[in-house]
């Protein structure tokens, strides 16, 4: 790559850079300018460089790049020492930790060559200093941040990059100032504080008898003052200003934190531990599987992991044929009622207490909304989430925009709960949300005097507050649980009675829900009515399972011989039962025990015992009941005596995949008979079927789906692409191998 590469400054940082480009053959000279002899004899018998010398403008004649790892504050010197020495093109760049200062050493030391300086700052380092700790592997996975000056020309940038990646090391672009704050506020503060902390803490009392009492957290938090006391003094002079600002921030935040803790404020200290807990476990999740992550993670963390988990990994699933489903288990609770427990807990008096809540990403999402809106959450602990209430009029105008994740629901029944507050909130969500309908949603809200933009109908939306809104009686041009619930929402905020008219059932959480805490809501036939200006009073709630989750524990228990399996706490709520009472007209040992109601949802235990199923001809009245079902009740068609046919049901086609298309072509390719029409299919339903390898088309559903094929399957099913199946079934394999399938999880 290179003819040769001069490295000033022959310590860790310096040090680690000559030998990995040496050990990875990258030029064909590494050598040194260096201050003292010492360094020198050592560098070379450690190998890793060539040459040196205490001369530096003799050291990078003909150098075709000079990375310079000498205190920031030497740098100066070391520019000007070196410039006589330098080629016309070389590339100049170095590792100092501060930025600013640097860029203002090669102003005024080399101002000729400035189009050729790249600035750089490894993130990588250790506790120990000098050549001797050089690590050829230390910037593996590590990040390097340059920031190139206006005057850099992108060419070199791009060389410095490229070495650096070759190097094992991720490249990020900012400019100087923004690195010397973020790095101030990342990393020179926590240094300040743990020194600080150290020092304080060692000057009490004659001796350091103090310590004998410290144990690991005491360890843990202060690692860091272990690092070089000089270079770190060094960086907080250097980096003055920047340093100066962040600890200005700290003291102010600790002044508060002493405050509270002085008047005993259990609510504001709530508050801001929960939030640093929440911040905490994001970092944990966005540093997962880098360099940066060498802590193992404890109980807290492991949820965290989970969920990084399933936004990177995309495993396969391997399941062995047959097996028999037995025991009783308990489903992750349901998403729709999981985000409507935030929200309506959050707008309650007093304390709610929710448990069973599903710990997925887009309902983590709204916990993190609301405590932008000022709402102190505990929790997810093990499902556990206790909401302290602010009331219908406490939430707060939150410092930035509120990220949605991938919740649709979530973004769309904020839209109608944030028209009735008095500040302004903008919404925003990842890529796929940021492509989705809102217009649907602000049509009637605007209808009610808010004021809401969208982009072109998609996210951001923008909505201003402090509108009085008036009530409406929207007739739904189609039913949509999410549309209705955001009028409602809204409707808690009008002065005077809200109503929905809906051409067919839709799902009715929300309408349950506020009546669970306590909200009236009037349903008349196809209407529901709610009247502003009420109250919600906070509850406790267990958050029923999903029955879309059950569904395949259900059809499971139904196809495999000797099973008897009980579902617990599952919701059934009769906008969702269809897949319940299709299993039963195709002849399924299914019973309902239990009936309960848990926070205005009903919700029951089901014992489902294997029953030789018949095929049927699916009601079309049921479809919409079932709809997210499907792909599961193909499986038990394939399992059935004789044929099973199901029309009406175009939409399968267009949801996460065409859900007809590849449940028949994988079942086809086990050796099933299906035909498949434009609205739905028919399967006809035999003893067993072969196995295979199927692509789950990034579908949660058709990859469980299939796992649960394997139970009639005489050779193993292997599904490709399994990844989303955590995020909306977090636990999915391991449940299904603890009540009797043989799932194995593949990288
Ligand atoms: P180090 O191990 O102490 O090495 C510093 C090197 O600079 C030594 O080889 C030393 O030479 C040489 N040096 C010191 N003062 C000098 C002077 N006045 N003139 C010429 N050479 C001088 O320090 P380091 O950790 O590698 O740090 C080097 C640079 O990297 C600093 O700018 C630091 O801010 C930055 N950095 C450090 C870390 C980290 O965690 N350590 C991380 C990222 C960036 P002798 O061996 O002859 O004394």
């Amino acid at each position: 790559m290179f003819h040769k590469v001069a490295v000033i400054g022959l310590g860790l940082i310096g040090g680690s850079f000559a030998a990995a480009i040496k050990q990875r053959g990258l030029a064909q000279q590494v050598v040194a300018g260096v201050r003292s002899k010492r360094t020198l004899q050592q560098g070379l018998a450690l190998g890793h460089i060539d040459a040196g010398s205490d001369d530096l403008a003799e050291v990078v004649k003909d150098a075709d790049v000079v990375f310079v790892s000498v205190p920031v504050s030497a740098m100066e010197a070391v520019f000007r020492a070196m410039k006589p020495g330098l080629s016309s093109t070389v590339i100049i760049t170095d590792g100092g930790s501060v930025k600013g200062n640097v860029i203002q050493a090669a102003i005024n030391a080399l101002p000729e060559f400035l189009p050729q300086v790249v600035p750089g700052h490894p993130i990588a380092g250790k506790e120990k200093s000098g050549v001797e700790a050089a690590d050829g592997n230390l910037y593996e996975k590590h990040r390097v941040i340059l920031t190139p000056m206006e005057q850099t020309l992108p060419q070199a940038t791009q060389k410095i990059t490229a070495l650096w990646q070759a190097l094992g090391a991720e490249v990020l672009c900012m400019s100087a100032d923004e690195h010397d704050k973020v790095l101030a506020e990342t990393s020179h503060l926590p240094h300040l504080i743990a020194f600080s902390l150290v020092d304080t803490l060692a000057r009490q009392g004659d001796s350091m008898e103090i310590f004998r009492y410290a144990a690991g957290g005491f360890r843990d938090f202060t690692r860091i003052a272990s690092s070089d006391p000089t270079m770190w003094h060094d960086i907080f002079l250097e980096n003055k200003a920047a340093v100066l600002a962040a600890t200005d921030l700290f003291t102010e935040g600790l002044a508060q934190f002493r405050q509270f803790v002085a008047q005993a404020d259990s609510a504001e200290l709530l508050g801001i531990m929960t939030r640093a807990n929440s911040a905490r476990r994001h970092f944990l999740a966005m540093s997962a599987n880098t360099a940066y992550s060498t802590v193992q993670p404890n109980l807290d963390e492991t949820a965290m992991s989970a969920d990084s988990q399933t936004s990177q990994a995309n495993p396969t699933f391997v399941v062995n044929p047959g097996g028999t489903v037995k025991g009783e288990v308990r489903l992750p609770g349901d998403k729709s009622i999981s985000h409507r427990s935030i929200m309506l807990g959050a707008l309650a008096e007093g304390t709610t207490k929710v448990e069973g809540f599903l710990e997925g990403e887009d309902a983590l999402a709204t916990i993190q909304a609301f405590r932008d809106m000022g709402v102190v959450i505990e929790g997810p602990q093990a499902g556990k989430v206790t909401v302290h209430g602010v009331g219908l009029h406490g939430l707060k105008a939150p410092n930035r925009s509120l990220y949605m994740g991938n919740s649709g629901t979530t973004m769309r029944l904020l839209m109608g709960l944030l028209s009735g507050q008095q500040f302004d909130t903008q919404l925003t969500g990842d890529e796929s949300l940021t492509k989705r309908p809102m217009e649907r949603v602000a049509k009637p809200l605007r209808e009610m005097n808010a004021v809401i933009n969208t982009s072109d109908g998609t996210p951001p939306v923008d909505i201003h507050g402090a509108q009085a809104l008036k009530p409406i009686s929207y007739q739904m041009p189609m039913a949509s649980a999410q549309v209705k619930s955001a009028i409602m929402l809204a409707g808690l905020y009008a002065d005077g009675v809200t109503e929905v008219i809906e051409p067919a059932p839709s799902r009715d959480h929300t309408e349950r829900m506020l009546a669970g805490f306590g909200y009236p809501v009037e349903r008349d036939g196809n209407r529901v009515r709610v009247t502003g200006g009420g109250r919600l009073t906070a509850c406790e709630l267990e958050v029923p399972a999903d029955i879309s989750s059950a569904a395949f524990f259900m059809v499971a228990a139904c196809i495999a011989p000797g099973s008897d399996l009980t579902l617990r706490h599952v919701g059934i709520n009769p906008t969702r039962t269809g897949i319940i009472d299709i299993l039963k007209l195709m002849g399924a040992d299914i019973t309902i025990e239990n009936e309960r109601d848990s926070g205005g949802e009903p919700v029951a235990d089901i014992r489902v015992r294997y029953a030789q199923l018949k095929g049927i001809r699916i009601p079309e009245e049921l479809v919409p009941l079932a709809i997210d079902e499907f792909p599961v009740l193909f499986v038990a068609a394939a399992t059935a005596e004789g044929e099973t046919v199901l029309t009406g049901a175009e939409e399968l086609r267009v949801k996460e995949s065409d859900r007809i298309q590849v449940m028949a072509d994988g079942l086809a390719s086990f050796g099933v008979d299906v035909e498949t029409f434009a609205d739905g299919l028919r399967i006809v339903g035999q003893e067993s079927y072969g196995g295979g390898e199927v692509e789950s088309h990034h579908d949660h559903r058709i990859a469980m789906s299939f796992t649960v094929a394997a139970l009639r399957a005489t050779a193993p099913i292997t599904i490709h692409g399994c990844g989303t199946v955590a995020t909306s079934f977090p636990g999915f394999a391991e449940l299904a191998n603890h009540v009797g399938l043989n799932v194995e999880v593949q990288a």
